[in-house]
């Protein structure tokens, strides 16, 4: 399979705006690409209470619906653009993703688990080790069950902050998630951000990568840009790993 998509990109992080947007279609063309999706982080369910300029507020959002459809308008023939959102899974935030869901057609929404944010910080006080490794992937397989994601991102994100990560002791686990994967018809995500976190390695990490292949998964392919040079990052090392 030829990688010619980014998945995963967040074009409103910096100016906010359509000329923003407009800044990652150019990084994709001039990057080869045929196609880009915008994944931006949608808004968590007002309920929490949680504010953060990683996500985009209620007005964002639909501002950034309206400009990624007039991206798309201004690029057909030259570039296809796909409008996706970011959507986090938490137990309280699933009604709120359904509602979304269900009021755009979206091409891709992109299920993740941040567990670093500060809307879990209750739930995993005092977890360290492999029972916080283990309780990631339990997330994870909930994530999977709920059937409101089209994808899976960055399978293994939860090792950022993470002590002690040994994936060989949670392969069960990691095998439960693809095998929900593929009665979901959710596609995996080989995201290449993590080459530039502390840890160094794409998400998820070779090991785990090598055991989804016992499983008919679709893959993509995502950069998680926040800015436009990013668009595309480490395309062609991605393009080794994939069948
Ligand atoms: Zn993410
Ligand atoms: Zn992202």
């Amino acid at each position: 399979m030829i990688i010619d998509t980014d998945f995963h990109t967040h074009p409103f992080q910096q100016k906010r705006d359509y000329e923003g947007m407009r800044d990652f279609a150019e990084s994709a063309l001039a990057k080869g690409l045929k196609r880009i999706v915008f994944t931006e982080h949608a808004p968590i369910d007002p309920a929490f209470g949680f504010d953060s300029r990683h996500y985009l507020d209620g007005r964002e959002y639909d501002i950034y619906l309206e400009c990624a459809e007039r991206c798309r308008a201004e690029y057909q023939g030259r570039l296809e653009i796909g409008i996706g959102i970011e959507a986090d899974y938490h137990p309280r935030n699933m009604e709120h993703v359904a509602r979304l869901r269900k009021n755009y057609p979206f091409d891709h929404v992109g299920g993740s688990l941040h567990l670093h944010a500060g809307f879990w910080a209750e739930k995993t006080a005092g977890l360290t080790g492999d029972a916080r490794v283990a309780y990631a992937l339990d997330r994870t397989l909930e994530l999977v069950e709920s059937g409101l994601f089209t994808g899976l991102n960055h399978l293994d994100f939860f090792r950022w902050k993470q002590e002690d990560y040994a994936p060989k002791r949670h392969e069960e686990r990691f095998r439960a998630v693809f095998g929900a994967m593929v009665k979901q018809h959710m596609s995996l995500e080989l995201n290449t951000s993590g080459i530039n976190k502390s840890f160094a390695s794409f998400l998820p990490c070779a090991e785990v990568w090598r055991w989804s292949f016992d499983y008919p998964l679709e893959r993509t392919f995502g950069s998680d840009a926040h800015k436009p040079e990013l668009v595309g990052l480490a395309r062609a090392e991605a393009q080794a790993l994939f069948p």
